[in-house]
């Protein structure tokens, strides 16, 4: 009697530890395997028990210790082989594993149900009917689990793609080569594009890294999430795509490069990983330990961020006569930009450069950080493919806020909200499955979609109020665009002591700067009385007309006042709006 048992114990222990040691590896081959091993252990286990208590019941010989040894090698070995056979995303491998372990259920089971219909003596219906309802009941229990893979979060909802989110600091649209960059500045965003969707018109809701990023992890606006400025915290009244996801049992992970992003001003929600500052070799290390289950992995990148440092080897491709042996300080003294922040007409020639040769080599400089970036962005998307994750990963790139070049006499960012700061790029690509490579939308979109998206192609349900919505109904053909489409708000608090608000609409955009409401209160973006008196009264206003005017130099405002007056009343609209949300 002990020796069965022990042989039986034996079976499911060797079964296991392969099943956990092969879980662990890389997937092979350039298929993901990771979340099928590690399914391995719960499928393999009690199939191996079945089978001693099937083969003891049929009253055949148990074997010895080696037959079962090898055995079992070989019904593990089976698993990745038959896998990697499949050209198949995860869903499908699930549905097939699934269906799989049901039929060898029902083949090792077959024996038993014989043996209890014996037992009972003989062919009587009322013991074939229990055989068979303790069959059914022991497959549902035992083919349950496999239905879907857990994360560290409990049992997982949803798809099961993994999300990949890389935020890009500082970066204008048109520096990127799929968004009409002549300059090859982005090789491999550029090729992402070409296998995702690219949003030609998305709009960031703040020109600023933690206001922006903020609105994009919660789907709300500024004035929702009131990580306005500098030391406003995200606080926790916010439900983050993180928490959502971890709730959703994913696992989650953030490795976030920016001063704002942080723990301390409460970036870290939701993630059960989350660290400040990392080389994409950390971030790829974390990867391969932990893609067995669905994860979000959230990169932000802080490069083409001012200094401009990374001159070498990228700049002389971008301005010819850039002297390849000067360091970076010399080439345009940095206090040019830290000086001209804000302050429109910046005098260069204080600092002993010329205006013009000063923004060329700035334009290089810059350039080759974007490039930089592109190769780091490459360098994830590499280990994406390396671990045979690509196909089961949907990848978000998208920027925080551009870049202002003198487009309106300042340098920098976090000061207007003229496109230059908040028309960004937003490249998704989707799994296969979805058919939406190379797709690009035109219609205006907000940062505020981004996450409403990702929870519709996860199969996640929508459990908090969110501002944007989704683009997939658009993109099937099956449904409208969201609002977004028609209104993008984007909203800068307190700058020199007054607060600005944009109201793009496909072809015009309102900036308004409002005087706040009362010197020290929190609240005092309140566009409350947001009228025509307060409009005249002493605030600036400017309307531009997109299609005409791009860079937006014309103010329009007293040349189109009903389109003015319309744009005012929708803003208005929208502060109710997000006021009305405690
Ligand atoms: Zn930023």
């Amino acid at each position: 009697m002990l020796r069965p048992l022990l042989l039986a114990l034996l079976d499911s222990l060797v079964l296991v530890a392969a099943g956990c040691i092969l879980g662990r590896l890389p997937a092979l081959a350039g298929r993901d395997l990771g979340p099928v091993l590690a399914w391995s252990p719960a499928l393999l286990g009690p199939l191996a028990l079945l089978v001693w208590t099937s083969r003891e019941i049929g009253g055949e010989p148990a074997g010895g210790i080696r037959r079962r040894v090898v055995t079992a090698l070989l019904a593990l070995a089976s698993w990745p082989a038959l896998v990697l056979m499949l050209d198949l995303d995860l869903q499908r491998k699930r549905v097939v594993l699934v269906g799989l372990a049901a039929a060898l259920y029902l083949v090792v089971g077959a024996p038993l149900v014989r043996r209890c219909v014996r037992a009972a003596g003989g062919g009587n219906r009322p013991s074939i009917l229990l055989a068979a309802i303790l069959v059914i009941a022991g497959g549902v229990l035992w083919i349950r689990p496999m239905s879907s893979s857990r994360g560290p979060g409990g049992e997982l909802q949803g798809a099961g793609w993994n999300v990949l989110l890389v935020t890009i600091d500082t970066t204008r649209v048109d520096i990127l080569g799929c968004y009409g960059q002549a300059w090859d500045t982005s090789p491999r965003m550029d090729a992402l594009a070409r296998e995702g969707v690219l949003f030609e018109q998305a709009i960031a809701q703040a020109p600023h890294t933690h206001s922006s990023i903020a609105s994009l992890l919660t789907s709300t606006y500024p004035a929702e999430h009131r990580s306005l400025r500098d030391l406003h915290r995200l606080e926790d009244f916010n439900v983050t795509f993180a928490e959502l996801l971890s709730d959703a049992g994913y696992t989650t992970a953030a490795f976030l490069d920016n001063p704002w992003l942080t723990r301390e001003l409460g970036f870290d929600q939701g993630y059960q990983t989350f660290v400040e500052r990392a080389e994409t070799d950390e971030i790829l290390s974390w990867l391969r330990a932990n893609h067995s289950t669905p994860f979000l992995l959230h990169v932000h990148l802080l490069h083409p961020h001012a200094p401009f440092e990374s001159v070498q080897p990228w700049a002389a491709n971008f301005q010819p006569d850039y002297p390849s042996d000067a360091p970076w300080q010399t080439v345009v003294p940095i206090e040019v930009l830290w000086d001209s922040k804000l302050r429109a007409d910046v005098d260069m020639q204080r600092y002993g450069v010329e205006r013009d040769v000063a923004m060329d080599r700035f334009r290089a400089l810059y350039a080759s950080e974007v490039r930089r970036m592109d190769q780091q962005v490459g360098e994830l998307l590499d280990g994406l493919a390396d671990l045979g994750l690509a196909e089961d990963t949907i990848v978000v790139v998208v920027a925080d806020h551009g870049e202002e070049f003198l487009d309106h006499g300042s340098l920098g960012h976090s000061h207007s909200l003229y496109d230059e700061l908040v028309h960004v790029p937003l490249i998704v690509r989707f799994p296969k499955s979805f058919d939406l490579a190379g797709r690009r939308v035109s219609e205006q979109a907000e940062l505020n979609d981004v996450v409403p998206t990702l929870l519709e192609a996860l199969g996640l349900p929508v459990s908090t109020p969110l501002r944007g919505g989704s683009w997939l109904p658009h993109l099937r053909g099956s449904g409208p665009a969201p609002p977004s489409s028609e209104t993008a708000v984007s909203q800068l608090y307190r700058i020199q002591g007054r607060h600005i608000f944009s109201l793009r609409t496909p072809g015009m955009k309102l900036i308004s700067t409002v005087a706040p409401l009362g010197r020290d209160r929190f609240d005092d973006w309140s566009l409350d009385g947001f009228t025509d008196e307060t409009l005249i009264w002493g605030n600036r206003h400017q309307l531009f007309n997109l299609i005409q005017d791009p860079g937006e130099t014309h103010d329009r405002s007293t040349d189109e006042p009903a389109i003015f007056r319309e744009l005012s009343g929708r803003l208005a609209e929208w502060s109710k709006k997000v006021e009305s949300n405690p």
